[in-house]
């Protein structure tokens, strides 16, 4: 028991003998069980007690409530947050999303009941060690996935949970066993009925994985079609692969992966896309300006244009995708990549200016000099810019004035 102890932070502990002091039960329970017997470092520490919300909040000093319908209050100790989760099993699910409604319930077997995995159904105790009545201990062991129970009852009271197994799959490298595979066949249809930013976010976590090759089988299992389905085209004229090795190359962050995962359809597409699975505006412009430019035979001040539109970071993360790409497809012309890098470097680094903000000259300035308010000013600044950033040294008042 000691090598698990050892990773449970004390302040976890020390919530659990405090209910434990009041007389009630309290474990550590879900993903951060599983991840320990992994010797991965959980997200976060949850603990199920039998302690109601009011117990919970009245035994301990600094708490707020995190979802107190659902029976979780967050305790505050030291400064670490942990969530606190009153035993619980769900009602009758409708629209096979969410449940109606929770009931509080004394035995920890029956919150352990209504997780999804039995990877997720372990509850453990620094002294008395694991309650797992779904042997989850043995799956982990065997790196299986599979639901607590029937796989279509329990898949179709929450169609999301098809999308968390292959997702975890793919996290954990483990094996959807045989039952839960047929149940996810059989249940698929449902994700309709899931709303597109959970779908969203599961599949983020499939695509910056350590295991992108798991959206072969999201088409393969006939799941891809609920989640992007103008991406299943590329599997069926079988123009994916690249786009896969790009992504399982780049680095694990979600603009880079879906990027790499759509630049085969445009800009535009990708774009329409974005805004359908309802991503940030940020992220929706920087898939979109990543793949617009698909040009490498770009010279200074194209670099500099590109550094205006986009900025710095995103001209990074523009760089970073084109190389991996290049890489890939056309190995001769990465000589292009190290010109563009070098020249972007430069710019940089000589204060190169390649936006209006930086320019020697503002608009004010031009109204002082007697330039008409109105569309004038922009268009004089723009070519002012343009001649600066063909003649760097140029930026200067005089130099611009004279130019005027
Ligand atoms: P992660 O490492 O991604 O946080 P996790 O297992 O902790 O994985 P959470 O979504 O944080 O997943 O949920 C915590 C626990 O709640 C799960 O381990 C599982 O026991 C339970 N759970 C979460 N979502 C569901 C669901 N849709 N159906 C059933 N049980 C669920
Ligand atoms: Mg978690």
């Amino acid at each position: 028991m000691n090598k698990y102890n050892t990773q449970i932070p004390e302040e976890a502990k020390m919530i659990i003998n405090e209910l434990e002091q009041h007389g009630f039960e309290a474990f550590i329970v879900g993903g951060c069980v599983r991840d320990m017997i992994m010797e991965r470092v959980p997200n976060d520490w949850d603990i199920t007690t039998s302690a109601k919300p009011e117990d919970v909040k009245r035994i301990f000093k600094r708490t707020y409530d995190t979802g107190i319908e659902h029976g979780t209050i967050t305790v505050i100790l030291n400064v670490e947050h942990y969530e606190v989760t009153t035993y619980r099993i769900e009602e009758e699910y409708k629209d096979f999303r969410r449940p109606n409604g929770v009931s509080f319930v004394t035995d920890i077997n029956l919150d352990l009941s209504r997780r999804d995995f039995t990877m997720n159904a372990i509850a453990y105790h620094p002294m008395r060690g694991f309650v797992d009545p779904f042997c989850g201990v043995v799956d982990i062991q065997n790196q299986t996935i599979r639901t607590v129970g029937i796989a279509c009852d329990r898949l179709t009271e929450d169609a999301l949970r098809i999308l968390r197994g292959v997702r975890f799959s793919a996290q954990l490298n483990f094996e959807i066993e045989g039952q839960t595979k047929a149940g996810i066949l059989e249940c698929r249809h449902l994700l309709e009925h899931i709303s597109t930013e959970r779908i969203r976010d599961e599949f983020t976590k499939i695509c910056i994985s350590n295991n992108v090759n798991h959206l072969y089988m999201l088409y393969e299992m006939d799941l891809l079609v609920y989640i992007i389905k103008e991406v299943v085209q590329l599997f069926d004229n079988k123009t994916i692969d690249i786009p896969i090795k790009i992504m399982s190359l780049v680095k694990p962050e979600h603009t880079l992966r879906y990027v790499a995962l759509l630049y085969r359809l445009g800009d535009k597409t990708s774009v329409n896309i974005m805004k359908r699975m309802k991503w940030d505006n940020r992220t929706i412009k920087e898939v979109g300006l990543i793949i617009k430019y698909k040009n490498i035979d770009i010279d200074n001040i194209f670099i500099k244009q590109m550094l205006r539109e986009m900025g710095e970071d995103v001209f990074e993360m523009w760089l970073h995708f084109m190389e991996i790409k290049i890489q890939i497809v056309d190995a001769n012309q990465l000589s292009k990549i190290d010109f563009i890098r070098q020249t972007r470097n430069s710019i940089l680094e000589n204060g190169e200016c390649y936006d209006l903000k930086n320019l020697a000259l503002t608009g004010k300035d031009l109204i002082g000099f007697g330039v008409p308010i109105g569309k004038e000013i922009g268009e004089t600044l723009e070519r002012l810019l343009l001649f600066v950033m063909e003649n760097p040294d140029c930026n200067t008042k005089e130099r611009l004035i004279n130019k005027i």
